[in-house]
């Protein structure tokens, strides 16, 4: 198979400016969704013969087995029971929050009014270019991925009798157009972190000032409410809420292990939001918008033919959960396999649906925790939570450090050289750098929209230390090819990786024979992607030499005996919980 990747060196080095970051989310019809559904039950075994263009479907269940596991899951979580007492019109400003199961957002809506307008505004600005090198913001795969998740709402939302309206445009006009149409009290949305989406939210708060209402007639007094509109931001997103943290924004601790032990001994994890079992009556929309199409998107459909395709959408997040723990029971050694590279069972995958809010943590931690009730409690099942501590804790550290996150530096300024050098990028873009570990590694990051968290850090340390080149290059490039693409976990990870973090202590290089001995010992995974190397002795497959193509740099630490002192250094912290 020949994998086409797109050039980039007409795309021009953009002047380095300082940023503001970083609209985070973007977005096939409806059919699509049905289309990926039919090929569940033809998941294969990744080792048979045929293994270099096996598809794995995530999750793999058949269209029936995934209706019954998502309305089993919502009717565990829904209520009858729950008050509405409020009045008039509420709009719900769906953003990263695709989601009806423990959406705060939704639930306020719903009980502070007689109607909900759920909306959701297509942002042409989610489509343009990253910022400092000009990379598509959101590449064809996420865009997709969004497409799947407003389709899957839109259903969901519809099964409970209400619907979603989709517009295209900027959120700060659609949204204050709405409520002066619709006299909608108050706009309820998930509030976000990063500079980008906090400006929508100024605009939108600014533009909803303009909006006069005609005084609504209070149901019990007769008289008038004056009242303007509001736009009213709740906290979702992560697993501890951030009103319950033990520390203030500017004393978050820099220190990971010190955030995590902090947390786990003084918060608790609130409870998920339960679903009204009806969320009737919708108000009269004449036009409810149509999900759009990725042409729609200004952008070209692309085809996962091999590796791991997602499906996007709540109804699977739910049903991945529900395969992870329950169904293949990985739940309980997923902290000696979530190193893995290759195929869907290493590790949770889900990611990309907690990157587009179709996925709440905090539902996953009760899952956590029903699992260890019903089945076993072990280091693993903790782990899933540990993992989820560091996405906290790179949301909540980017309210620390703004912008910093992005920039060269990083949040402690670091001032160090990089290279730009065109030609060496692209051979790690395209993977062609004659190192297998990279070259797999980057060719499954465009062809799926996925890399391992082992992958990413070893092509993080390859790009900024054994090329040197500016790390925000790969971070870009991450943020157009990731379905699970966040600003704050992205940005939070390079600078991690890069040596730029806020935690000074990390400085971690990752040799690349080690790290091939130690996590794809037989050259299994390097041999799917790149299959030319799969006629070589598995101990070839790393180091191919005149098989495969010249190596594009030597490596800083071409011994890796001489490296080893850091790498026992990198062990012993491990075990003292610093690993990822
Ligand atoms: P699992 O191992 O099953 O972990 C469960 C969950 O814990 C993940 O879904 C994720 O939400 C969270 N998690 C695990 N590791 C991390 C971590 N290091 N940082 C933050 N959260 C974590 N993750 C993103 O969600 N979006 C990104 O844009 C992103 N960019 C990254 C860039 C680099 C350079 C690196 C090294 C890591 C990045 N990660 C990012 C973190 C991590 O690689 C992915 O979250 C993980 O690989 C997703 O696979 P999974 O769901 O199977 O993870």
């Amino acid at each position: 198979m020949t994998i086409l990747f797109p050039s980039l060196s007409s795309l021009p080095l953009k002047k380095l400016i300082q940023p503001s970051k970083s609209l985070s989310v973007f977005i096939h019809p409806i059919s699509t969704a049905h289309a990926k559904l039919s090929i569940g039950s033809q998941i294969m075994n990744p080792t048979s013969s045929s293994s270099s263009t096996l598809t794995y479907q995530v999750p793999a269940l058949d269209s029936d087995q995934m209706c019954r596991v998502a309305d089993q899951t919502f009717d565990r979580y829904s209520s009858n029971t729950v008050n509405r007492k409020g009045k008039g019109t509420a709009i719900v400003w769906f953003r990263n929050d695709l989601r009806i199961l423990d959406n705060e957002a939704l639930f306020k809506a719903w009980a502070s009014s007689e109607t909900v307008l759920p909306v959701y505004c297509v942002d042409p600005r989610l489509f343009g270019n990253t910022y400092y090198f000009g990379f598509p913001k959101t590449g064809a795969l996420r865009a997709q991925f969004i497409i799947e998740c407003l389709a899957d709402l839109k259903k969901n939302l519809m099964k409970r009798g209400l619907n979603l309206l989709i517009r295209h445009g900027k959120p700060e006009e659609i949204i204050p157009s709405l409520v002066q149409a619709f006299a909608a009290h108050t706009v309820y949305a998930q509030k976000e972190t990063c500079s980008e989406e906090v400006n929508v939210e100024r605009l939108v708060n600014k533009a909803l000032l303009q909006v006069k209402l005609a005084p609504f007639p209070e149901k019990s007094t007769g008289q008038c409410s004056t009242n303007n509109p509001k736009l009213q931001l709740v906290w979702g997103g992560t697993m501890y809420h951030m009103d319950d943290l033990p520390f203030s924004t500017n004393t978050i601790p820099d220190v990971y292990t010190q955030f995590r032990k902090s947390v786990e001994a003084k918060c608790t994890i609130r409870c998920c939001f339960k679903i009204p079992t009806s969320l009737a009556p919708p108000p009269s929309v004449e036009d409810w918008g149509c999900v759009p199409s990725i042409d729609q998107l200004g952008l070209q459909s692309q085809k996962v033919n091999k590796g791991m395709n997602f499906l996007g959408g709540e109804s699977a997040a739910l049903c991945r959960v529900f395969e992870y723990f329950w169904k293949k029971d990985l739940l309980k050694i997923y902290k000696e396999t979530r190193n893995g590279m290759l195929g869907p069972d290493y590790s949770t995958k889900f990611s990309p649906w907690l990157a587009s809010g179709s996925l709440s943590p905090r539902f996953i931690c009760e899952e956590v925790i029903r699992y260890e009730k019903e089945r076993q409690a072990n280091d693993s099942t903790y782990w899933v939570l540990f993992e989820l501590i560091w996405r906290d804790y790179f949301r909540f550290l980017s309210t620390k450090y703004g912008n910093s996150i992005f920039h060269l530096g990083g949040p402690r300024k670091v001032e160090r050289r990089w290279s730009q050098d065109q030609r060496l990028f692209e051979s790690w873009r395209d993977g062609c750098t004659g190192y297998p570990l990279i070259d797999a590694n980057m060719k499954e990051l465009f062809t799926t929209g996925f890399m391992s968290n082992r992958g990413r850090q070893i092509v993080c340390s390859f790009l900024v230390r054994d090329m040197g080149i500016d790390w925000r290059m790969g971070a870009e490039w991450f943020e157009t090819c990731l379905l699970d693409y966040d600003p704050c976990s992205n940005y939070g990870n390079w600078t991690y990786g890069a040596g730029i973090g806020n935690d000074p202590r990390e400085d971690r290089y990752f040799s690349i024979p080690k790290q091939a001995q130690t996590y794809d010992h037989e050259g299994e995974y390097v041999a799917y992607w790149l299959p030319q190397l799969q006629k070589l002795q598995k101990d070839k497959r790393h180091f191919p030499e005149k098989s495969y193509i010249e190596q594009i740099v030597p490596l800083k630490y071409g011994n890796p005996k001489k490296h080893q002192s850091q790498e026992r250094a990198f062990a012993t912290r491990q075990t003292k919980g610093f690993d990822r």
